[in-house]
């Protein structure tokens, strides 16, 4: 009996694999397709300045409008193309869209604001790194140091030799660098000084509690205040009440980005927001 049942948990446990493997299979399958044809669009998410409130970039953030099940949120194919290699691709039609969005913007009489792109690890270790950013902003006409490239802290730390070297590479072209999802991994700050770090995005998880939780207003203050002695720029991600706003700004906090303000808007929404934000400062 015993050996029976082994032998069917042995063959659930394949059938099991078999599944998520042709699961996988199936939308690395689509998502190939899906580069192919245009299928991903970006979307932009407003960065605030906290003391003025005004916008003072936007975050590049990808999505894929499949033709049946509609808009695909990146947390499901991220992984997919991290694990196949396509997001090499991926990443590089953002950055291209990206910068030149920006320009056009700005072309259309919107203020010239920040692009902010996030790299994946795959990215930031690929030897050409330096010479395709290079070539997105030559193409698209952005200057340098309006474009922030976001590298997550744990793509920091588990590359960190790897990632030293383009980032060098990176801060010579003169863009900024900002660490994404910042508290979630192990990095100290006295480390992230190597790097020449423009700015340090902190976590949403340590904002949502805010201003009630202690421990979470405590950590944000200590690195706000290790941020600030080290020349380090501090946003924080995710805010979604005034309250947490305000408290920020009584942290001494530089921006915010959040659903306060708006949700990642396809980019003539984005200009829309812009401008009616304009209209209202004209009318006060
Ligand atoms: P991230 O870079 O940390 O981006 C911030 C995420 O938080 C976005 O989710 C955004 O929609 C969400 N967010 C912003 N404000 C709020 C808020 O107030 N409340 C809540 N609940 N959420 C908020 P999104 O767009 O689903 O992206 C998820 C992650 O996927 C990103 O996290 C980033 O790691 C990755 N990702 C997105 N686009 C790209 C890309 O072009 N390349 C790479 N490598 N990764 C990307
Ligand atoms: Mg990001
Ligand atoms: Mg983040
Ligand atoms: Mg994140």
């Amino acid at each position: 009996l015993a050996k029976a049942e082994g032998r069917n948990t042995f063959r659930y446990y394949t059938q099991a694999l078999t599944e998520a493997a042709s699961e996988r299979l199936e939308t690395e399958t689509r998502l190939r397709r899906a580069l192919e044809l245009g299928h991903l669009e970006v979307f932009y998410q407003p960065q605030l300045d906290v003391a003025t409130g005004s916008i003072i970039g936007v975050e590049a953030l990808v999505r894929w409008r499949d033709p049946e099940e509609g808009l695909i949120s990146p947390a499901r194919f991220i992984p997919v193309a991290e694990e196949t290699g396509l997001i090499n691709r991926l990443g590089q039609q953002v950055l291209e869209r990206a910068c030149r969005q920006a320009v056009a913007w700005e072309q259309a009489g919107l203020p010239a604001l920040d692009m902010a792109v996030n790299l994946s690890a795959h990215q930031i270790i690929d030897p050409q790194m330096t010479s395709r950013v290079r070539r997105a902003l030559h193409e698209s006409g952005l200057s340098a140091e309006r474009l922030v490239l976001e590298i997550t802290e744990s793509t920091l730390m588990t590359q960190a030799e790897d990632v030293l070297g383009t980032l060098e590479e990176l801060k010579q072209l003169g863009v900024q660098v900002a660490i994404d999802d910042f508290g979630t991994g192990y990095s100290s700050l006295a480390y992230l000084k190597r790097f020449a770090i423009d700015w340090l995005k902190v976590d949403r998880c340590f904002i949502q509690d805010l201003p009630a939780d202690k421990s979470d207003a405590e950590l944000t203050q200590t690195i706000i205040n290790l941020a600030h002695n080290l020349g380090i720029q501090v946003l924080a991600e995710g805010v979604e009440t005034r309250e947490q706003l305000d408290f920020l700004a009584r942290l001494g906090c530089d921006s915010w980005q959040g659903f306060l303000c708006s949700r990642p808007l396809p980019p003539e929404e984005l200009a829309e927001h812009l401008n009616n934000r304009d209209d209202e400062k004209r009318r006060a």
